[in-house]
């Protein structure tokens, strides 16, 4: 077994959160090949990825495969995952006590696939990885640190509910392969300050 899949196995048998042990159907540990050069990243499994085991599988989940197929990519050739693995009771925002005991695995995956390129969706996803910046400023900016490309979008679902939010979410999407392609000339910057009481 390889070392994501056995990773994989480990998320779902977590207990760590005992709200959200009490209410999943299904852990949702993320989907997508173990040498993905993007990793999209959002914020917790909602009802449908709850029933499926999948992440982003709803209608979020179908404009996202959109998004993608406009830079000429599926969904099987990208990682796609979320902050936290199991769904919140009432599709409830993620508690920070979650986000921090979901931290490590988020962290193992990243390790474990070393993508180009991580793309934040949404404002959970925003915080760890830009601490204290805000979506509607850095959307559509890359940072490189550590060799990895950091790049903020807001959440498909957004777009999906605020018709002005859709030209910015396609236009920033169309900016990927030139990012990843123009690797070498992004500068590194140092590390962001951990907001270590969230994570
Ligand atoms: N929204 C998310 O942030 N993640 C999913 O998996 C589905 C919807």
């Amino acid at each position: 077994m390889s070392a994501l899949s056995e990773l994989c196995q480990q998320i779902l048998a977590c207990a760590k959160c005992e709200a959200l042990v009490n209410n999943r159907t299904k852990v949702v540990p993320g989907d997508g090949p173990e040498d993905a050069e993007i990793m999209f990243i959002g914020e917790a499994p909602g009802w449908h990825e709850d029933q499926q085991g999948r992440p982003f599988v709803g209608q979020a989940g179908m404009y996202l495969e959109q998004l993608i197929a406009s830079i000429n990519l599926t969904r099987e050739q990208v990682y796609i995952t979320n902050v936290i693995k199991c769904q919140p009771p009432g599709n409830r925002d993620p508690l920070p006590v979650e986000i921090q005991n979901c931290n490590p695995w988020l962290e193992a995956q990243i390790e474990s696939i070393h993508p180009k390129m991580i793309v934040t969706l949404g404002r959970f996803s925003l915080a760890k990885f830009f601490p204290g910046k805000s979506i509607s400023k850095i959307h559509g900016t890359a940072q490189k640190r550590d060799n990895i490309i950091y790049y903020a979008m807001y959440h498909p679902a957004a777009a999906l509910h605020q018709q002005s939010l859709r030209q910015t979410i396609e236009a920033d999407m169309l900016k990927i392969p030139s990012l990843l392609t123009e690797t070498e000339s992004i500068t590194e910057e140092e590390p962001p300050v951990q907001q270590l009481s969230m994570f």
